[in-house]
């Protein structure tokens, strides 16, 4: 048959940063209920442990102490490691009238009949650790160091009235929060300086930097020794050879010299890695459990009030050595100086005989008139303190959430003004595209005041010159986050139309979430009023461009045509046979000239006049212009002398058509004032290239040949021939 239990509470922080102490205490512990049970148990129960996680959360060490006592019945709860834990759960077990066993060294101040105070006080680790350093000679400079918080600033009080008495000086005092790793303050201080010894105060992985620094300045162990009270060795074990040479202070290191220890040690690492150093804690919560068996099996009771009743006196032999709880429920212990080797232990160069627990500093057994004063004040002394350290942590927080305020609002206001006073007109809208912001450029363009514009739709402006298609094509993008850039045209508040060149975007949240639209607008109205102004006046440019060419073909048409006849010139002649004759020679054709002359022209000017003339002058030349193919040219050479250039014609087609012309234009009749007039034509004709090889040749010749029609009597074709000329 199983024998019946006993439930006790084992709460230390599983998870959090405090968990790497937390979790070495619940296996020591474990450890020692093996032992207990193993022997039978107590009063013939078995021990059951409860174990609880405190999260490294002092709330949580509360919730969880109270839920043990009342859920769980626990006679005794084993637990806490920092001082905020344990006035957690003090109150919780005062409530209760239960009992707490507490392992860790402490700053003291502190007296609770419901807690059995298993660590070191004050009083058996600084003080012996500074009477050692005095009597080294080693404090005449010293600067101290530690986190901050309750234990070393309470610590640090008590080693500069020390250091004080003894005549020496603290030349610093400095405090890290509790996870920094910058110590560059002290180390200037005592690279810079000479310092005899620093008092350390740092707790946890903070002592990994701390240390790696000063090695790091080439600070030596013999030169500037540092006495730590919160290095164990945890710590050493992970920062070894940059601990080496210095010191610290315990109520328990490994290496004490007894059988007691020795088979401790042997007994652990049977159970644990051999890499797991035991520290002062580890045999504190180790002993916690042998101390509470020897009370309950003295008064035969579980029950915490009679344990705590019974607890004075109580002796036990711990690897430490003999401890026994005083009535002032703090332990008996003895302090060892320790120089850390580079194994990562410390080897014991002092040891002191017991020192009696005096959490108030000796003030408590003093026959002082205001004792009760003064212990009243030393309990408040170190809520005092935490209180301060942790205002002093919310100024800092407060200091630095106001610096990045006053950066944002700086910058707030710059982005502020920038839209305020920018020179674009600038319009926020919500998502249902409904105005909630124009900066003063807005309101002076369009004329309307904000609050005629506040939760109005920008289509306010709009005009029907602004196609819808334009509209919901900017939709589109900004709804999709993109950026719409284009023109419109918008109506005052005073019906006026302006231009506009606008981008418009959405506004997102951190989150990417589109919770506004802004518009940033160019006022275009002068730019667009230039521009269509422009388009105009090169319209403009171009009809008198068109105009101006119209009157120099016109103008070219008088240049190169006879006013009275409307044949081409002479000057034009002159202008274009010679282009004639290149087409000739390189399309290899024949081109033949015949020069005409009206005969006896003078006769009809005399008898009839000289518009008769001119009618005449018309009349042969309307003929001569249906007489020729309309590839062939016309030109009046001179008076009445016409010139006829045929095109891809040789000297017997220029023969058979001048006789033609000659002979219909003999029967021609002109009629001027009822008077019949005929007149004949003498011509003479040369081709190219039988009879020349340019123009200049060809007109010459044919000139020639109607001199000879003109003396052979007239009314003849004559064709140029070698001979005629000799
Ligand atoms: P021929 O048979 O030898 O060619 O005798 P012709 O009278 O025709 O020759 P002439 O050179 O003596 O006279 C030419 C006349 O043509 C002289 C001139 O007054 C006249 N004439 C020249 N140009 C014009 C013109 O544009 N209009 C008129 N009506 N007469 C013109
Ligand atoms: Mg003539
Ligand atoms: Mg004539």
């Amino acid at each position: 048959m199983q024998k019946s239990q006993i439930n006790i509470g084992l709460l230390h922080s599983l998870s959090g940063p405090m968990a790497i102490s937390g979790k070495m205490l619940i296996s020591t512990m474990m450890m020692a209920i093996e032992e207990i049970n193993q022997n039978g148990g107590i009063l013939g129960k078995m021990i059951n442990p409860i174990i609880e996680d405190g999260e490294s959360n002092h709330n949580v060490f509360a919730q969880k102490a109270e839920k043990l006592i009342t859920e769980n019945n626990v006679v005794s709860i084993f637990g806490c490691w920092t001082s905020s834990a344990r006035k957690s759960v003090k109150n919780i077990v005062e409530k209760y009238n239960s009992l707490l066993w507490y392992p860790t060294q402490y700053e003291g101040f502190e007296q609770s009949p419901n807690i059995i105070y298993t660590g070191s006080c004050l009083n058996q680790q600084v003080i012996p650790a500074v009477k050692w350093a005095i009597s080294e000679n080693l404090c005449d400079k010293c600067l101290l160091v530690g986190s901050d918080y309750v234990f070393p600033r309470t610590a640090n009080t008590l080693i500069k009235t020390l250091i004080t008495q003894s005549g020496g000086h603290i030349i610093a005092e400095k405090y890290v929060s509790l996870d920094s790793v910058d110590f560059k303050e002290v180390i200037d201080i005592l690279t810079t300086e000479k310092v005899d010894i620093v008092f350390n105060t740092i707790n946890g992985e903070s002592n990994v930097a701390f240390f790696k620094r000063c090695a790091g300045a080439h600070l030596k162990p013999e030169i500037t020794p540092i006495m730590s009270f919160s290095l164990s060795e945890i710590e050493l074990s992970i920062i070894k050879k940059y601990g080496a040479g210095h010191y610290a202070c315990w109520n328990y290191f490994q290496g004490i010299n007894s059988k007691t220890n020795k088979d401790f040690i042997n007994k652990y690492y049977n159970k644990f890695d051999k890499s797991t150093p035991i520290s002062a804690p580890v045999i504190d919560a180790y002993s916690q459990l042998y101390l509470w068996e020897k009370i309950v099996k003295t008064c035969q009771s579980f029950n915490p009030q009679d344990v705590l009743k019974n607890a004075a006196g109580t002796v036990y032999e711990s690897p430490e050595g003999i401890i026994e709880i005083l009535p002032n429920n703090h332990i008996r212990h003895r302090a060892f100086i320790g120089k850390a080797a580079k194994d990562g232990l410390f080897q014991i160069i002092k040891e002191t005989p017991v020192i009696d627990p005096e959490p108030w500093l000796g003030i408590e057994n003093s026959r002082e008139p205001y004792k009760e004063l003064i212990l009243e004040a030393l309990r408040n002394y170190p809520d005092v303190l935490h209180i301060n350290c942790s205002l002093q942590d919310e100024i800092e927080k407060k200091k630095h959430l106001e610096a990045i305020l006053e950066l944002k609002n700086i910058h707030l206001l710059q982005l502020t003004q920038a839209v305020e006073q920018s020179p674009a007109s600038i319009v926020i809208t919500d998502l249902d595209g409904n105005i909630t912001y124009v900066n003063p450029k807005f309101i002076s363009l369009t004329g309307y005041n904000f609050l005629e514009l506040k939760g109005k739709n920008p289509r306010i402006l709009k005009t029907e010159h602004t196609p819808s298609s334009v509209y919901k094509n900017m939709w589109h993008i900004i709804s999709s986050g993109g950026i719409w850039t284009g023109e419109f045209l918008n109506k005052k508040k005073n019906g006026e139309l302006y231009w506009e060149r606008a981008a418009i975007s959405s506004i997102k949240n951190t989150e990417g979430k589109i919770i506004n639209y802004i518009a940033v607008k160019e006022d275009i109205t002068q730019q667009k009023l230039i521009e269509i102004a422009l388009q105009t006046s090169n319209h403009k440019l171009e009809e008198n461009i068109k105009e101006i060419e119209k009157l120099k073909n016109q103008l070219y048409e008088q240049a190169i045509r006879d006013p009275l006849t409307k044949l081409y010139n002479r000057r034009y002649l002159e202008e274009r046979i010679d282009l004639d004759f290149q087409t000739a020679a390189r399309t290899k054709i024949n081109l033949s000239i015949a020069m005409l002359d009206i005969d006896h022209f003078k006769s009809i000017n005399d008898t009839f006049g000289h518009d008769a003339g001119d009618i005449v002058l018309t009349n042969l030349s309307k003929f001569l212009s249906n007489s020729i193919r309309k590839t062939d040219f016309i030109y009046r050479y001179g008076g009445e002398e016409f010139l006829l250039v045929f095109i891809d014609c040789d000297v017997k087609s220029a023969k058979i058509l001048s006789e033609k012309i000659r002979m219909n234009f003999s029967e021609y009749i002109s009629e001027i004032d009822n008077h019949k007039i005929k007149v004949t034509l003498s011509i003479g004709i040369s081709s190219y290239p039988q009879q020349g090889n340019d123009f200049h040749k060809i007109i010459s010749n044919a000139d020639e040949a109607l001199y000879i029609s003109k003396n052979s009597g007239r009314n003849t074709v004559t064709i140029w021939e070698e001979k005629e000329i000799k």
